[in-house]
């Protein structure tokens, strides 16, 4: 299996090589040349399977110059009983008969991030050996929050790697900063931009395809590459997680193999559900995807007009993961819909890189709409949410979660359907506290976790405990323009 570029700009080049690489260095993101389509009942055949074996079946697929020995040692490494508290890895819970959650936040971060990061280390590193690569890698991560600290917890201490992290300084939760300022390691930087996620992840992106920079850290012994969901291996891991829910399904008698299932994905950068997208090409039975997005609902607009418009303004809410105008892997889903034409979408990148604005041709239009439904609930819809599944459903949901039961609810049909659970409702403990209780003025935010905790039964999560007894190892901070020098400080 082969990987091209989603603008048609780069030769064909094996998984391994895609994987380190990170993106296209001349702009554009690595697809597979073809989906593998799962046939003669091979999805059926994997019911009651563990999630270990399920993902050895899907990777196999997708990483063909990857040894099935290597495969095997990279899943046991990452979804073991000491990265992950359930043996489902990624367990379902029952609101009601027609909704479960899909509680993908049972990793060491609290965050769905983990599903991949715990893996993208190993399928990287695995790629470098194959290369024979003599440099090493340095990881640059641009983060609205949760993929920073999954991204420094999965790549900390990995020999011939060194990661740097860039978060919005004012963009994160107190939580998410302290997770990401107190992280051990050799090799972990953190920076904190005088800036919003989207001049982070830009800055990053500028950096990967700037020929000096390449050259400069040539010179110093590495190559760049990326732990964001522009990394091909940062995707592939996630398509295993709805092969493995849906089947999860069918073993616990929710629904018969072959049954619908509509999926409800709290959306920022698109990648999770694209993910999706691809486990539905690849023959799961899923029916609707539904695209959740909060207040920054370019997405949903997008989907219901086929005017991409970045031009607006950017709002902080309660569900600051999906604070995002420039959603990188919807070029991945363009190039898939539009039968791969990187004309087409190296066109459209370009005029939203300058205009901050493109609109997609009508059989484009056609496409997204077979496939997607889009919606958005407002930071008050959120809390509404929250407040009300705790109380009639006893469940209590994180504000990202929140985002997409609200937008399934509006949404229901014949079909099961599933809400991803993309974090711990601890991570966003004010914002979850407040929905329920009201405001509560003053309260540190760590105080918080242990009200959360008394309030809800449910036990604060073990990668969020604790945080304020732990030493701040990282305090650089720099302005938006000034990533670039940041990264020469660190490798210089
Ligand atoms: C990253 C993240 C999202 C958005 O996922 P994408 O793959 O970027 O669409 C949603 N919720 C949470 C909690 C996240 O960390």
């Amino acid at each position: 299996m082969k990987y091209i570029s989603t603008r048609g700009n780069h030769e064909a080049i094996n998984a391994s090589q895609a994987i380190v690489l990170g993106m296209v260095p001349e702009g554009g993101l690595f697809v597979p040349e073809e989906i593998p389509a799962m046939i003669d009942s091979e999805f059926e055949k994997l019911v009651g399977k563990s999630y270990q074996e399920i993902a050895e079946v899907i990777l196999e697929k997708y990483l063909t110059d990857y040894t099935k020995e290597d495969i095997i040692k990279c899943v046991k490494g990452a979804y073991n009983n000491q990265s992950f508290d359930h043996e489902d890895i990624v367990p379902l819970a029952k609101l009601d008969d027609k909704r479960y959650i899909l509680e993908l936040w049972h990793g060491p971060t609290a965050a769905f991030k983990d599903l991949a990061l715990q893996l993208t280390p190993r399928l990287l590193v695995t790629g470098m050996k194959y290369l024979k690569m003599d440099k090493k890698v340095a990881i640059l991560v641009a983060t609205s929050g949760d993929t920073g600290k999954a991204a420094l917890e999965g790549f900390k201490d990995v020999e011939g790697t060194e990661i740097i992290v860039f978060y919005p300084a004012f963009g994160v939760s107190k939580v998410q900063a302290l997770q990401m300022k107190t992280t051990g390691g050799k090799n972990t930087h953190v920076v904190a931009v005088d800036g919003n996620f989207d001049d982070c992840q830009s800055a990053v992106k500028e950096i990967f395809a700037s020929k000096e920079m390449n050259e400069w850290v040539e010179k110093k012994g590495y190559e760049f590459s990326s732990a964001n969901s522009i990394n091909w291996g940062r995707l592939l891991p996630q398509i295993v997680f709805y092969v493995a829910s849906y089947l999860n399904l069918v073993r616990d008698k929710a629904i018969k193999y072959g049954d619908k299932v509509d999926y409800v994905v709290p959306t920022g950068n698109f990648g999770n559900i694209l993910a999706a997208w691809y486990a539905k090409q690849m023959g799961l039975p899923i029916d609707r995807l539904f695209c959740a997005s909060n207040t920054n609902k370019v997405l949903t607009d997008f989907f219901q007009s086929g005017v991409y418009d970045r031009r607006r303004e950017f709002y902080q809410t309660n569900s600051p993961s999906m604070d995002i105008l420039i959603s990188s892997n919807l070029e991945r889903f363009l190039f898939e819909i539009t039968g791969h034409d990187g004309v087409k979408v190296a066109g459209w990148m370009d005029e939203l890189k300058n205009n901050g604005i493109f609109a997609v041709d009508a059989a484009t239009k056609a496409m997204m709409d077979k496939y997607i439904v889009a919606g958005f609930a407002t930071e008050a819809e959120t809390s509404a949410t929250i407040k009300r599944t705790f109380n009639e459903d006893q469940y209590l949901l994180d504000t990202h979660t929140a985002v997409g039961v609200k937008v399934g609810g509006e949404n229901m049909g014949e079909n099961v359907m599933v809400i991803d659970a993309t974090a711990s409702p601890f991570k966003f403990v004010k914002s979850v506290y407040e929905a329920i209780e009201g405001d509560c003025g003053e309260i540190e935010e760590l105080e918080l976790l242990d009200k959360l905790e008394a309030l809800s039964g449910e036990a604060v999560h073990r990668g969020l405990d604790a945080l304020d007894k732990k030493e701040i190892l990282h305090n650089r901070f720099c302005k938006k323009d000034q990533i670039a020098e940041q990264v020469m400080d660190i490798l210089g």
